[in-house]
């Protein structure tokens, strides 16, 4: 490490030592101290750990929710008003975010629990009380990236599949893609009446795979026939008199994201 940046980083651990309240969470200080460049504040110290690990906050999010559980009388349904519901089967369905269910100030919009300083998931201070300033825990900010944009942690998943592509287990080349091994498409289609936040895990690592480009390209091709085959099936079924399938078109998957101030993620 150079010189100046040891200093700067000397000066960083300083002011983070001296703003940190005496009870800190240990692994963010451990990790915080073996960064290249050292956050200066506790709240950067904790983005900057869940940033690097998203596997954990993709378990602990999901962990979380399944605490609060579906609200009483809510079930996964689109809508094309991005305000109250998402608007695409492939936004993870969060009914805290949508504003009937909204527990307000204090308890995260993801996974509907208390949320405590630093957008702590715990109350490490035994405040008795969340922190009505946070809407988020920090480790749903990194969940929520990592199920919206799954390919930022394609060299994560690379690793875990040992370079490997996951459906011709030739090496993964520099070209890959992320893929959801099962499609989203058939979760709104044919699961979505499992429980919440259970239908989470096929935003999450447990659904995630990295394939090579043309792997992904000769199953999307296989995929968009199965859809098609079941849309001509299912008019034929109309025609017949039965009822069709009502999934609403989807209208734009860029929205539902986070509107929070937290750094762009850097993969792990
Ligand atoms: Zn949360």
């Amino acid at each position: 490490m150079p010189e100046w940046r040891a200093q700067r980083n000397e000066r960083a651990r300083l002011q983070l030592e001296r703003a940190r309240p005496d009870v800190f969470p240990a692994p963010v200080l451990v990790h915080s101290l073996t960064q290249s460049w050292t956050p200066a504040l506790p709240r950067l110290a904790v983005e900057s750990y869940w940033r690097a690990h998203p596997l954990r906050a993709d378990r602990l999010a999901r962990g979380l929710a399944a605490r609060s559980g579906a609200p009483e009388g809510w079930s996964w349904r689109l809508s094309r008003d991005e305000e109250t519901r998402p608007t695409s089967f492939r936004l993870p369905p969060a009914p805290y975010r949508e504003a009937r269910w909204d527990r307000g100030p204090g308890f995260c919009c993801l996974c509907g629990q208390m949320v405590f300083r630093f957008g702590w998931h715990r109350d490490l201070w035994q405040a008795g009380a969340p922190n009505t300033r946070a809407r988020w825990h920090a480790a749903c900010v990194m969940a929520w990236k990592l199920w919206n944009a799954p390919g930022e942690h394609l060299r994560l998943l690379s690793r875990l599949q040992r370079r490997r592509c996951a459906v011709t287990g030739k090496r993964l080349l520099r070209s890959a893609e992320a893929d959801h091994r099962v499609p989203l498409f058939s979760v709104w289609r044919d699961q979505r009446d499992r429980p919440w936040p259970e239908l989470l895990t096929f935003w999450g690592f447990p659904n995630l795979q990295a394939i090579n480009e043309s792997a992904h390209r000769a199953k999307t091709v296989l995929e968009a026939k199965s859809r098609a085959v079941e849309r001509s099936s299912s008019a034929a079924s109309s025609r017949a008199g039965r009822r069709g399938d009502p999934e609403p078109e989807p209208r734009r998957a860029g929205a539902w994201l986070p509107g929070s101030g937290f750094a762009d993620t850097a993969p792990e």
